[in-house]
């Protein structure tokens, strides 16, 4: 199949709607200029034909979308091990909400909410140098050098009260092992990563080849089984307390981040990624979920 069309008539229905709603996230200046008016669309298959369309070239920063590959990161090393400090159910909270995490002892409830990805965050920075094993990982998989927004970082670093909050009520329960301090470093840097919409579908590619390298004719990013479970864990935690919703509209394992990009993934075709400033309440990219739904109406595919 042709993607091409399909991607261009996705941006072509949805950029008459760009500025009309949404709001870009604020919480520091650094993504709070960044214009509105952006949408950006990348695919790349299984087979590795790629498409684009609209400002698929534009980097943004990936926010929460890191999660997915800070985790991936972490179960090739820990294995089932990582499950003894983070649970894999959805959370029905905002992605930074401490209310859980008092109730449930620090341990989060999945690697995807704020509190589970520093807990990765801390589990990374015990095996050794996480900022460059995690700039290693993007850039081997997106083949490309990908670096840190250092602004976006020490923007994060300096309004993340919440951020530390969480990290401190873990600590509080013995729930992480490294300083609050390093261990945030690691999750503001993590954040900061700036890559665009082609990048992200080449990199999160091997989540529809069953843990192939996105490049092929490289080792595999992880194994089958732990494929699927990312995938799991991206349909049913991927877009924090919107899941639900998002599995109901769109069907597909989804990661999302506050930048306003969204990587989805049709296991056995193709990686999608898009992006969009404007998010809605739960902090997803309104016209992404769009692009995304319409994808799946256009196309037919879906894991339902
Ligand atoms: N940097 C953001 C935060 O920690 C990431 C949240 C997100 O993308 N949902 O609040």
């Amino acid at each position: 199949m042709n993607f091409q069309p399909v991607l261009d008539e996705i941006d072509a229905e949805l950029r008459p709607l760009l500025g009309r709603a949404g709001t870009v996230a604020s919480y520091i200046p650094a993504l709070a200029r960044v214009p509105a008016l952006h949408f950006g669309i990348a695919l790349r298959t299984c087979d590795g034909q790629e498409a684009c369309a609209g400002d698929a070239a534009v980097p943004f920063s990936i926010q929460s979308i890191s999660k997915l590959f800070t985790l991936t990161l972490a179960m090739r090393r820990l294995g089932d091990a990582l499950w003894q400090r983070i649970g894999r159910e959805p959370s029905g909270n905002p992605f930074n909400s401490l209310v859980q995490l008092e109730n449930e002892q620090g341990k989060p409830r999945n690697p995807f909410i704020n509190a589970g990805a520093i807990a990765v965050a801390d589990r990374l920075l015990s095996q050794g140098d996480a900022q460059r094993d995690i700039l290693a990982l993007m850039s081997d998989l997106a083949g490309e050098p990908i670096a840190f927004d250092e602004e976006v970082a020490a923007s994060e670093a300096a309004t993340g009260y919440r951020n530390y909050a969480l990290a401190n009520f873990m600590k509080s329960f013995g729930k992480i092992d490294n300083d609050v301090a390093p261990t945030l470093d690691v999750y503001f840097h993590q954040c900061a990563l700036r890559m665009t919409c082609l990048q992200l579908a080449r990199a999160a590619a091997f989540l529809s080849r069953d843990g192939a390298h996105p490049l092929g004719g490289r080792p595999a990013v992880c194994t089958e089984r732990q494929t699927r479970r990312l995938n799991a864990l991206m349909l049913t935690c991927g877009t924090y307390d919107a899941a639900g919703d998002v599995a109901f509209s769109i069907g597909l394992p989804c990661k999302s981040g506050v930048g306003g990009g969204i990587v989805a993934v049709v296991p056995d075709h193709l990686t999608l990624a898009v992006w969009s400033p404007a998010l809605d309440t739960t902090g997803n990219s309104l016209l992404g979920l769009k692009a995304l739904e319409l994808f799946v109406a256009k196309t037919g595919l879906s894991v339902f």
